[in-house]
């Protein structure tokens, strides 16, 4: 449903985040990037939805076209649902308030400006409902747990009715009972939704335990593309290997202790 084209992203500063890349990604897919802080993930993670822009090659979403078009990358990303590690909700409102908020890009800047239908409310209050917190709909987003907050932001990004979810470390701040959890809802919602999911994680074992797929990632280049169940130990180190740059300082450790 995504196909990626020699992708390739040059920051300002001249940081060459992502390597030309280039790899297809079906619906329907769970897909884990994995790799070290730095190793390019919500880059890679990024471009799929627009937020970052490739400075070369080209990203095709099917059935839509190049995301280089501005209509097409407006009507892909009404059906991406974005998942962030700090869920970036607003804490004072209610959780279905929060939830409604994934229901604007189906209407006019104009109209968002006044109260969204009752329909987008059934939606979101269904959305909440999949995720296990209807009896949380009217509390404050900032009185909930760390994985209710999160449960909040994927209630929200199924609430675009997405076929894509793209979830940038979506567990880093939570506990690993939590993180698991948080995980598993999100399986189920792909398998059960047919939405293809596309979530980075730094964690070997989550990703061997909950991914399709596993897009290995180290210094901006894709190191491993295997079937979770084919993620080998050799293959865990040529995502987690130190760089030879990265070799340094463990000489300069050295020279201080002798
Ligand atoms: P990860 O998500 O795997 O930690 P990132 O994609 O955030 O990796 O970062 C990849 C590289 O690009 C890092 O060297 C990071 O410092 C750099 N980088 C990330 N975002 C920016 C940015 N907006 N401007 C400049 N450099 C960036
Ligand atoms: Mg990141």
């Amino acid at each position: 449903m995504l196909a990626l084209n020699q992708v390739a992203v040059t920051y300002p500063s001249g940081i060459k985040a992502l390597k030309p890349t280039t790899f297809t990604i079906e619906q329907g897919q769970f897909v884990v990037l994995l790799g070290r802080s730095g190793a390019g993930k919500s880059t890679l993670l990024r471009t799929l939805n627009g937020l970052v822009v490739p400075t070369e090659g080209r990203i095709t979403a099917e059935g839509l076209g190049p995301l280089s078009d501005p209509a097409t990358l407006r009507r892909h990303r009404r059906t991406t649902g974005m998942i962030f590690q700090q869920h970036q909700l607003i804490g004072r409102l209610p959780a279905l308030a929060n939830v409604m908020t994934g229901r604007l890009g189906y209407h006019s800047a104009l109209r968002s400006l006044l109260p969204l239908p009752g329909i987008d409310q059934m939606i979101a209050l269904r959305c909440l409902e999949r995720v296990g917190l209807l009896d949380k709909a009217l509390a404050r987003v900032d009185q909930l747990s760390g994985g209710q907050q999160q449960r909040v932001g994927i209630a929200r990004a199924l609430a675009q009715q997405p076929r894509l979810m793209l979830a940038d470390e979506p567990v880093a701040s939570l506990d690993p009972a939590t993180a698991a959890s948080i995980l598993t809802q999100l399986r189920e919602i792909s398998a059960n939704d047919g939405i293809t999911v596309v979530v980075s994680l730094h964690q070997l074992d989550l990703a061997r335990r909950f991914a399709d797929r596993v897009i290995g990632m180290r210094a901006g280049q894709v190191v491993a593309d295997v079937a979770a169940r084919d993620l080998t130990d050799a293959a865990a180190d040529a995502v987690y290997r130190e760089d030879a740059m990265n070799a340094a300082p463990v000489t300069q450790r050295m020279q201080k202790v002798a």
